[in-house]
């Protein structure tokens, strides 16, 4: 780690492969694809994706039309790279050039796609989200039973996969996970047959009824366990540290940072570290004087809380309980052995993933793995 860095991440790449693997192994006989959208949950597509391909994945899953060019050019030809956002209005061709499968989810998507492969005379592979009740992306069932009442609305479509996504899969007694799953059977019937998916990260904990035959996975592969029936057979990958820049003692009535929304209750000692809102510590884990405590850092895996306000740059922790005093230079945990991402998220008042996509914009990266590429690599 360079001495002018002002935090380091450590992302251990042999586990996120580990990660996939067991996820493989809990689903059987069903593919267990990976998904890599937002620069894989902003641990760093370019390391992520080649070790999941080296790991065996072969299905991989990106948000946008951009991220599966990356995501191509990382994988060669062989492995399938797919788009949920779809088709962006005159992105078709792009797509098609780019070898992704775009994930269809309205009539107009599916006109454009169709009309590509009339242009090309051959049928195009895609896949088609139907929506079963999240009512975010998908098909409207109205519009789907339309689609396959009209004679050759599906003409050129080489439909490799029918998906939906659940809204409540992390809840395992919610009726809404077997509601939706009728729904998609209901629904995937009035299709030519074809691969079903309907589980990410917590819905493949709901039981092999959920499985079909493919799975997508994205914030468990990082390690991430928001399923609330627990079990979840991945172990943490990632690891967050800041430098602490100045250790102070304070007494009342100082206060801490903006807005002097923070009285130190007792004479304690203070350390700020290099590190706040604008490298994804969220504001929210501030602590003000008489609410409960949000925020936390790990020293030598004990907390200590954050005090007064996160700003741009900075956060103040209370740093009076450590036996030690730390010092200038030290590293704090942000994320790691002693601080779970659920537990992080808490503290934000966020989940995991939140936490997972924005953090250390300006922190050093260390990738730890026998295949780890070089740091200026493809
Ligand atoms: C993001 C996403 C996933 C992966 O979800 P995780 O909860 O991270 O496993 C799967 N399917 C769809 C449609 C998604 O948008």
């Amino acid at each position: 780690m360079p001495a002018s860095a002002p935090g380091v991440i450590i992302v251990d790449l042999d586990r996120i492969a580990d990660n996939w693997r067991a996820l493989q192994h809990h689903v059987g006989s069903a593919v267990a694809a990976a998904v890599v959208k937002a620069d894989a949950y902003g641990l760093g597509a370019r390391q992520v994706i080649p070790a999941l391909a080296r790991a065996g994945a072969s299905v991989f899953f990106v948000a946008t039309l951009d991220e599966a060019i990356e995501a191509r050019a990382l994988l060669g030809d062989g492995p399938a790279v797919l788009v949920l956002d779809g088709l962006l209005p005159g992105t078709a061709p792009d797509m098609l050039q780019a070898g992704a499968w775009p994930v269809l989810s309205t009539r107009e998507e599916i006109a454009e796609w169709s009309e590509l492969a009339r242009a090309h005379d051959r049928a195009l592979p895609c896949a088609l989200h139907i929506d079963t009740g999240l009512n975010r992306l998908g098909l409207p069932v109205g519009d789907l039973r339309t689609l396959v009442s009209t004679p050759g609305r599906l003409d050129g479509l080489e439909l490799r996969l029918v998906m939906s996504h659940l809204a409540c899969a992390d809840e395992p007694g919610h009726p809404m996970n077997s509601r939706q799953r009728a729904l998609f059977d209901e629904l995937r019937a009035l299709l030519p047959p074809t691969a079903a998916s309907l589980a990410a990260s917590d819905g493949l904990m709901l039981g092999p009824d959920f499985h079909y035959a493919m799975v997508r996975p994205g914030y468990a592969l990082y390690g991430g366990q928001a399923f609330q029936g627990g079990g979840t057979p991945v172990e943490p990958v990632v690891a967050a540290y800041a430098r602490i820049l100045q250790v102070r003692t304070a007494a009342p009535p100082a206060t801490v940072g903006y807005s002097a929304t923070y009285q130190v209750p007792e004479l304690t000692r203070l350390a700020t570290i290099s590190a706040g809102y604008a490298d994804g510590i969220r504001r929210a884990a501030s602590s003000a004087s008489g609410t409960a405590p949000a925020g936390v850092a790990a020293i030598d895996g004990v907390e200590v809380p954050f005090v007064g306000r996160v700003s741009m740059d900075l956060v103040t922790l209370d740093v009076g309980r450590l036996r030690t005093p730390p010092r200038r230079g030290d590293l704090v945990e942000l994320l790691g052995p002693s601080l779970p991402l659920e537990r992080v998220g808490a503290g934000a008042k966020t989940i995991g993933y939140e936490i997972l996509t924005s953090l250390g914009r300006r922190f050093h990266r260390i990738y730890l793995g026998d295949d780890a590429p070089p740091p200026d690599g493809p």
